[in-house]
């Protein structure tokens, strides 16, 4: 009787282990990445599994953060086409040339407000530089470096291999590429069997799956206050990413200088102060979060509407929100 009891009490506790350990749990980590902290979550019952996901995710990002880095001493192909002449033949890595592809086609479909080839005005700028901007550009300043940009100026000779028509004309990503870099790392945590998980790069994110049968919860930070403005529940697939003018900026005899700066005009744009877009992937939300900032609610809203899986919400020069139909029906305001 002894035996059985202790038979029992064995198979007992072997089940409360195992079964205890089939139970999904959060495995966080962080990392500094594409010049911002990025925070990943990952819901597996198996942490050496999530752990090794993850790893394999920072490294798929440290590999889109070299070759669309434009700062610092990468010898990357970006870097490459920025410091050719006019007509010389640059092969430009496969991802770069499909990243560029996107982003031309994007251009057209946000009547120019996303332009990859502001390169040389946003150097300028300096916003991501390591000494920070304390006064505004001079006109002239401005007005040439914008004579420098312009996707008709960019040229593909063949498969792989560009050429610029334009003397000075840079290629910059920094606003399409975390978010790359985002879908990069949620494929490789895929890849690894993780199907409940979570990229956060410094307030943008792509999000799978969801949190024990529950959806995420996903914030949308207010652009002037430190309370969230409100939150998203969130499951499946969805990225999420808020273009802000928050992010880096100066003040200048009362008015702010940031680092979204409209095509137009070569200054920064002033119709927002925050837009947060969703889409099925982070690149397209990336891209899209910095162009429905410069286009503000009004010109942006036909585009939204008409993209399937698209939502947008803009805080306008005067704190007012605005939104697509999907995301009324939506978003929790706080
Ligand atoms: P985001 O934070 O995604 O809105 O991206 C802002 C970054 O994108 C800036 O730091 C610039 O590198 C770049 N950028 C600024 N204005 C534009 C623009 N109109 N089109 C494309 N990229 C831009
Ligand atoms: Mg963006």
């Amino acid at each position: 009787m002894l035996v059985f009891k202790l038979w029992f009490l064995g198979v007992t506790l072997a089940c409360l282990g195992s079964c205890q350990s089939q139970e999904p749990f959060d495995t966080k980590e962080t990392r500094f990445l594409l010049g911002t902290i990025v925070e990943f979550t990952v819901f597996h019952h198996d942490e050496d599994l999530a752990l090794y996901a993850i790893q394999q995710a920072v490294a798929e990002m440290q590999n889109v953060e070299h070759q669309f880095t434009v700062h610092g001493d990468a010898a990357n192909s970006v870097q490459a086409f920025n410091r050719a002449s006019v007509g010389q033949k640059v092969f430009l890595d496969i991802e770069v040339e499909q990243l560029l592809q996107q982003s031309i086609s994007i251009h057209h479909q946000t009547h120019g407000a996303f332009d990859p080839t502001l390169g040389n005005l946003i150097q300028k700028w300096g916003f991501s530089s390591d000494n920070k901007p304390s006064k505004p550009l001079d006109l002239n300043t401005i007005r040439s470096a914008l004579a420098a940009s312009g996707v008709e100026y960019v040229q593909r000779d063949e498969k792989y291999t560009w050429s610029k028509k334009k003397e000075d004309l840079n290629l910059d990503f920094g606003a399409i590429a975390k978010g790359l870099a985002i879908d990069k790392g949620v494929e490789s945590l895929k890849h690894a069997g993780i199907k409940h998980a979570i990229i956060n790069a410094g307030g943008d994110m792509r999000i799978l799956g969801n949190h024990g049968g529950k959806p995420w919860k996903v914030g949308i930070r207010h652009p002037r206050r430190t309370k969230a403005l409100g939150w998203l529940p969130v499951s499946d697939d969805v990225s999420i990413v808020t273009s802000g003018d928050y992010e880096r900026y100066f003040m200048y005899e009362g008015n702010r200088y940031h680092h979204i700066i409209d095509p137009s005009t070569g200054l920064p744009s002033s119709v927002s102060m925050s837009v947060t877009v969703s889409a099925p992937t982070a690149t397209i939300a990336d891209a899209l979060s910095t162009a429905m900032f410069i286009l503000g609610f009004e010109k942006g809203l036909p585009l939204i509407e008409n993209l399937v899986g698209v939502e947008a919400l803009w805080v306008d020069a005067k704190q007012k929100v605005h939104m697509s139909s999907g995301m009324q029906s939506w978003v929790n305001i706080e």
